[in-house]
């Protein structure tokens, strides 16, 4: 009994260090990654995992300010991917999905107060909804640094058309987006962050420097450059832990998320049930 005690007691002073040790490393892009963050809608009164309410975004990016955090560019990021260019400490790619209202009612006020740039990538036939944000807006958001990028024109699986049909929501939405915001639209988010190995291909064809999925993890050199992870924050029950863990365990998170997958597709729904996920 007593040695079953010490083992556990062992056992956790070792995750304890591991958990220091990652959490120290989390600083260093050098050492972890790049963050790329991934928000959808930022809005009041919707109880939705995509949706981040304005006060818990703020809270998040009042963190990321205090703590010495720098919002980069996708041009930066892709100048570090291919060139080893240097970024600034503690850099963080913040990126949005879809082009919603709110995100220029809501987070582009917030991002503005701390002098963040980001990453919006817009779905082209969006336009002229009220639910979505017009160029008008697009075109403020540009000027105040915010990079308006591609996810295609109708928001559908790429997996699930023609090869052809791809192709033309790829380049379709660049095209579309470069005529109206008279910038190059070189980067792209796959609708449900869902691709394969020829849509990773059509996407270059096509002009695009980068692609990005919605898979947990960090970007680091060496990655495919059309199938990029990202890191999708969530509001749940504890909003900022699920902030917190992706910025600083990315590996780990991803890791328990991937075990999840596998325990459903194993039917062990008991099993995933009990696994610790934020
Ligand atoms: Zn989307």
């Amino acid at each position: 009994m007593k040695r079953i005690i010490l083992g556990i007691l062992g056992l956790i002073v070792v995750i304890g260090i591991y958990l220091g040790i990652q959490y120290q490393r989390s600083w260093d892009y050098k050492a972890v990654g790049v963050p790329v963050l991934n928000y959808h809608r930022i809005d009041t009164g919707i109880r939705h995992s995509l949706v981040v309410p304005p006060e818990e975004f703020k809270k998040q990016m009042q963190y990321l300010h205090d703590e010495g955090y720098h919002t980069i560019t996708m041009d930066e990021l892709y100048d570090y991917m291919t060139k080893g260019t240097e970024l600034p400490d503690k850099p963080v790619l913040i990126t949005f999905d879809d082009g919603y209202i709110d995100n220029y009612k809501y987070a582009f006020p917030i991002l503005k107060e701390y002098n963040m740039k980001a990453t919006l990538f817009m779905i082209t036939s969006a336009f002229g909804e009220s639910r979505f944000v017009n160029v008008e807006q697009l075109k403020e958001m540009q000027a105040n640094g915010i990079d308006i990028q591609s996810h295609t024109v109708n928001h559908k699986d790429l997996r699930s058309m023609s090869l052809d049909q791809a192709r033309d929501e790829l380049i379709g939405s660049k095209a579309v987006l470069e005529d109206r915001m008279k910038h190059p639209v070189r980067y792209i988010a796959y609708p449900g962050g869902f691709s394969n190995k020829d849509i990773d291909r059509i996407a270059e064809e096509s002009g695009y420097r980068m692609a990005f999925t919605v898979q947990a993890g960090n970007v680091e050199p060496g990655q495919n450059l059309f199938n990029l992870p990202r890191q999708a924050v969530f509001f749940n029950d504890t909003p900022f832990q699920n902030f917190w863990v992706r910025l600083h365990y990315p590996w780990e998170n991803a890791f328990m998320w991937r075990i999840h997958d596998k325990l459903l597709e194993w039917n062990l729904k008991g099993l995933a049930d009990l696994e610790p996920l934020f």
